[in-house]
C-alpha cells in the first residue's frame, strides 16, 4: 500500500462545498483541449485491444484461486509496469477456491439426448454417478416455492427466458434465479436444480455464474442448461411428457486461496493524495477466456489512464488503476480494498468501474451529490460531439460498490449490452468477440471523464449520507 499524504478531512469537506462554482473560461478551454486530445488519441489506439489480447491469450481463464489466477496477478503487475505506471504492486486477498471438474448430463427419457450444461459457480458436486430423477418445471422462484410436495425427490428446473435489451436490464430480471434456485428447490425437497442459462444466446453453450446457498438449507447440486437444451425440456414438459434427466457434476470447493488486487498509478501533479479510481476485474469464469468479462473493462481502464499519463501536463490528482480480484465469485477483492485503504477513502474523489463488456459506450451513469450534475453537464457538453457525452443518474458496480459507504462518487459506462449476454460467463467469451473500434469508444469516454474528475479545481459533491448504504450489486 502506498503511504497517502493525509490532509485534514475538514479542509477537504470544506473544499467540496465550495467546489462547484463554474470553471473560469481559461480552465474550461484548457479542459476542452485536453478532453478532445484524449478522445482523438483513444480512437486510434491499439492499447486496450493489445492489453485484452495479452490477458486472454497468455493467461486465459482465471477463476479465483486457480493457478491461472496467480499468473493473472503477475501479468497485471508486468503490464502496468511496462505501460509506465508508478507504485505498481499487488495487495494480497484471500479468495474462495472452487473447481468445476468434469460434468455431463442427458435426458434419459422420453427421448435420450445428451445435454449441454455447466455447474453454477459454488455448486456442490453430485454423488459419483450423478443424480437421476424426474424433472418438474417452475418459471420463477415463487413458482419453485409453489411446487411444494411435487418437488420431493425430483430435479427442479427453472425455465425463464432472459430478454435481450441494449441496456442489459434483462440480466437483472433473470439473475436472481441463478443465485437462489438451488436453495429454494432444496427447501421443497428437490435433489438437484437446473436453470435455463442467464444469457441471450441460442448457442448450445451454457452460461455459468455464482449461486448462493442459504444457511441451514441442504446444499443440492445446481447447473445451467444451454438455452436450446432448456427449451427442449420445456417443450417436452409442455406436451405432458414425463422427463427424466441424469446429471453429474465434479464440482468441489477447496480451502481458500491467495490472490491479489493489482494497483498502478499516474501520480497527480498538485494533489497526489487525492485519487480517481479506474477499475475492472482481473478474475474471470473458467469456461471461456474472460475477454468481454472483464479483460475488456480492465483494458479500457489501463489504456485510459495510460493516455492521460501521455499528456504534456498531468492532471492535478492521482489516477489509480485497480485490477480487482475475485469479482465473479465472492467480491473479496472489493472488500479487501475498502478495508486496507479505509484511511484513504475520504480522499478518493471518484471511482469508475468498467464491467459491462466491450460494446459501444455513449457516456456514464453517475452516483454522487446532486450538485455534481452541473459539473458533469459541462463535461458532457464537450464530449457530446464525440458521441460519448451521455450522463444519467445511477452509476456504480460490484467492485466499487464497497466505496459507496464512504460517499465516493461512483461511475459506470452507459454501454451497448445487446450482444454482451450472448457470450457472458460462457465458453464463447473469447478475444475474437472484441471489436476494436467499439472498444475504443470506452477508452475515449473513460479517459475524458477520468481526466475531468482528476483535474477539476474541486472534487465533486460526495454521495449524501442517506444514500451511502452499500447495495449488493452483482
Ligand atoms: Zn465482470
Amino acid at each position: 500500500m502506498k503511504n497517502a499524504r493525509l490532509v485534514p478531512a475538514a479542509a477537504l469537506l470544506g473544499a467540496a462545498t465550495l467546489a462547484l462554482s463554474a470553471a473560469s473560461p481559461e480552465a474550461s478551454s484548457d479542459l476542452r483541449v485536453a478532453l478532445e486530445r484524449l478522445v482523438r488519441a483513444a480512437r486510434v489506439t491499439n492499447g486496450a485491444y493489445d492489453t485484452i489480447r495479452g490477458l486472454t491469450d497468455t493467461v486465459g481463464p482465471r477463476l479465483s484461486g486457480s493457478p491461472a489466477d496467480a499468473r493473472a496477478v503477475a501479468w497485471a503487475e508486468a503490464a502496468l509496469t511496462a505501460r509506465g505506471f508508478s507504485n505498481v504492486h499487488a495487495e494480497t486477498v484471500t479468495v474462495p477456491h472452487w473447481e468445476r471438474g468434469e460434468e455431463s448430463a442427458e435426458i434419459v427419457s422420453p427421448v435420450p439426448f445428451r445435454l449441454s450444461l455447466c455447474a453454477l459457480g459454488g455448486s456442490v458436486g453430485t454423488p459419483a454417478g450423478g443424480v437421476e430423477a424426474e424433472v418438474v418445471e417452475a418459471q420463477s422462484l415463487e413458482g419453485v416455492d409453489a411446487l411444494g410436495g411435487k418437488a420431493k425427490g425430483k430435479i427442479v428446473f427453472v425455465w425463464k427466458v432472459m430478454e435481450r435489451r441494449s441496456d442489459g436490464s434483462g440480466y437483472g430480471a433473470t439473475v436472481p434465479i441463478r443465485g437462489a434456485a438451488a436453495s429454494r428447490a432444496a427447501k421443497v425437497g428437490a435433489v438437484g436444480a437446473l436453470i435455463r442459462s442467464v444469457g441471450t444466446s441460442n448457442a448450445r453453450l451454457p452460461h455459468t455464474g455464482s449461486l448462493r446457498y442459504e444457511e441451514g438449507v441442504p446444499k443440492i447440486p445446481a447447473a445451467a442448461l444451454a438455452n436450446p437444451d432448456a427449451d427442449l425440456i420445456h417443450r417436452l414438459l409442455a406436451d405432458g411428457k414425463t422427463v427424466r434427466v441424469r446429471f453429474a457434476l465434479g464440482a468441489r470447493t477447496l480451502p481458500d486461496a491467495v490472490s491479489a488486487n493489482v494497483l498502478g498509478e499516474i501520480p497527480g501533479r498538485e494533489k497526489p493524495e487525492e485519487i480517481v479510481v479506474l477499475s475492472g476485474h482481473l478474475d474471470s469464469w473458467d469456461l471461456g477466456q474472460g475477454a468481454v468479462d472483464d479483460a475488456a473493462g480492465l483494458g479500457i481502464a489501463i489504456e485510459a489512464a495510460r493516455l492521460i499519463g501521455q499528456l504534456p501536463i498531468r492532471p492535478r490528482r492521482t489516477l489509480r488503476v485497480i485490477a480487482f480480484a475475485n469479482e465473479e465469485n465472492g467480491l473479496a477483492g472489493s472488500r479487501a480494498y475498502a478495508k486496507v485503504h479505509a484511511a484513504e477513502l475520504p480522499f478518493h474523489v471518484a471511482a469508475i468501474e468498467c464491467d459491462d463488456g466491450a460494446g459501444r459506450v455513449s457516456g456514464f451513469g453517475w452516483t454522487a451529490g446532486l450538485s455534481a450534475e452541473r459539473t458533469l453537464a459541462s463535461v458532457a457538453e464537450i464530449l457530446k460531439p464525440f458521441g460519448v457525452g451521455d450522463m444519467k443518474k445511477g452509476g456504480g458496480g460490484a467492485d466499487v460498490g464497497a466505496l459507496r459507504a464512504a460517499g465516493v462518487p461512483l461511475f459506470s459506462p452507459i454501454q451497448d449490452s445487446s450482444r454482451y449476454f450472448d457470450v457472458h460467463h460462457s465458453a464463447d467469451d473469447t478475444f475474437d468477440k472484441i471489436d476494436r473500434e467499439e472498444l475504443n469508444t470506452g477508452v475515449a469516454a473513460m479517459a475524458a471523464l477520468a481526466y475531468a474528475l482528476a483535474d477539476s479545481e474541486a472534487p465533486l459533491e460526495r454521495i449524501p449520507e442517506a444514500d451511502r448504504i452499500v447495495r449488493r450489486e452483482r
